[in-house]
C-alpha cells in the first residue's frame, strides 16, 4: 500500500489542499496532505505512518490564530476538528471536552447548562486545541482560568498533565514550547450561574466584538500581544500606522491591531512585511518591543 492509501484507513485525506481554505487570514501555500483522523486511535497510527515516511506534519485546529507561508508543504497538517469534538458536563460544573471542539459551542453549551466561566470565548473563532496552546482569552479571563487539566499526546503516549504544570500566562503555555506536544482534550471546572445573565453577557460582548473589529474580512484576531505601557491597538494608531497597507494586507480601519488581508489578495509575505514594519517603528519612537500574538508557519 502506498502512504495515502494506509492513511485513509485511518482518515479523510485531502491531497494539495490549499490552507487558504483552512485558515482565517485566507492565505497559505498547498500542503501533501491535509488529515482528518477518524478517532484518537486512528491518530495514533497517523502519526507512526507519518514518523514511518519520515514526513513533517503540524496539528492545527481552526487557523484562527495562524500566518501561513505561501509555499508548498511537502507534509501533513492533522486537523481534529470535525471528528474529535466531544464534550462532557458532569455534575457539579466539570467539563470534559475533546480538542476538535470549537470554543463558541462549547461556551453556548455552558451557557444551555446555566453554567459560567466560559462567557469570554464566546466570539472567539478557535478549537479547544488552539485555545489551550495560546491560553486564548478575552475580557480579563482566559481558557487557563477554568482549567484542571490537559490530557496530550506525547511521544505515543496519552498523559495527564495538571495546569500547574503547564506555566500558564498572559497568551503563553508550556504548549508554546514543545510543539510535538499534542492536546487531545481538556478538563475545566465551571460554576453554576443564572442562564439568562449568562446569555445577556455573550450577548453584549458579541455586540462589542461586532462593533469594533473588523469581521467582514480575513484576519487572525489581534496581530501583536499588548505590552505594558499600552495596548496593541493604541500604540499601533499612535504611529499613524492605522489604514497602512504593504500589497493586500492592511492594518484595519476599525481595530488597529488587526491586520486584514483586503480582497483576499495578500501574501505570507505583506503580513510579514507589514509587522515588520510596525515593530520597527515602534522599537525606534517607543523603546518598545512588540510581540505577536499571530503564531507563523513559515514552510
Ligand atoms: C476575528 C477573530 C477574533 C479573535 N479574538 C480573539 C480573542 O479575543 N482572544 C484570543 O485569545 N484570540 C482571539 N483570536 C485568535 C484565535 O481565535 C485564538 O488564538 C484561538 O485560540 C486559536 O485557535 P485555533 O483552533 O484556530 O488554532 P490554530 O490557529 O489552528 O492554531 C494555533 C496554534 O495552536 C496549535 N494547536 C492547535 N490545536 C492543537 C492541538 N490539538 N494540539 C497541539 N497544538 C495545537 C497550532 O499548532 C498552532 O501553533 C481571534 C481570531 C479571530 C480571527
Amino acid at each position: 500500500m502506498t502512504l495515502l492509501e494506509k492513511l485513509e484507513v485511518y482518515g479523510k485525506v485531502l491531497q494539495n489542499e490549499s490552507m487558504k481554505k483552512h485558515t482565517t487570514y485566507r492565505i497559505g501555500g498547498t500542503v501533501d496532505y491535509y488529515i482528518y483522523p477518524k478517532n484518537e486511535l486512528a491518530l495514533m497510527r497517523i502519526l507512526q505512518l507519518l514518523k514511518e515516511e519520515q514526513v513533517p506534519y503540524h496539528v492545527l485546529g481552526r487557523g484562527s490564530n495562524l500566518l501561513c507561508s505561501d509555499n508548498h508543504f511537502h507534509g501533513a497538517i492533522i486537523n481534529l476538528d470535525r471528528t474529535l469534538n466531544d464534550f462532557f458536563f458532569e455534575k457539579e460544573g466539570l467539563l470534559l471536552a475533546q480538542a476538535g471542539c470549537s470554543i463558541i459551542n462549547l461556551s453556548i453549551e455552558a451557557m444551555k447548562n446555566s453554567l459560567s466561566g466560559l462567557e469570554f470565548a464566546s466570539g472567539i473563532p478557535g478549537s479547544l486545541g488552539g485555545a489551550l496552546y495560546m491560553n486564548a482569552g478575552a475580557y480579563k479571563s482566559d481558557i487557563a482560568s477554568i482549567l484542571k487539566g490537559v490530557y496530550i499526546l506525547r511521544d505515543g503516549k496519552i498523559e495527564w498533565v495538571e495546569k500547574e504544570d503547564l506555566d500558564y500566562g498572559y497568551r503563553h503555555s508550556l504548549f508554546q514550547n514543545h510543539k510535538d506536544w499534542i492536546i487531545l482534550g481538556g478538563c475545566f471546572q465551571l460554576k453554576e450561574g443564572n442562564r439568562k445573565e449568562i446569555e445577556d453577557l455573550m450577548a453584549s460582548r458579541r455586540q462589542r466584538r461586532m462593533e469594533s473589529q473588523p469581521l467582514d474580512m480575513p484576519c487572525a484576531g489581534s496581530v501583536f500581544r499588548n505590552p505594558e505601557a499600552m495596548p496593541a491597538w493604541k500604540l499601533v494608531e499612535s504611529l499613524g500606522l492605522r489604514g497602512h497597507k504593504i500589497g493586500g494586507a492592511q492594518v484595519s480601519l476599525k481595530h488597529s491591531n488587526f491586520i486584514v488581508n483586503v480582497d483576499q489578495t495578500a501574501t505570507c509575505q505583506n503580513v510579514l512585511d507589514l509587522i515588520s514594519l510596525i515593530q520597527t517603528k515602534a522599537k525606534e519612537v517607543y523603546d518598545i518591543d512588540l510581540i505577536t500574538e499571530v503564531e507563523r508557519l513559515i514552510w
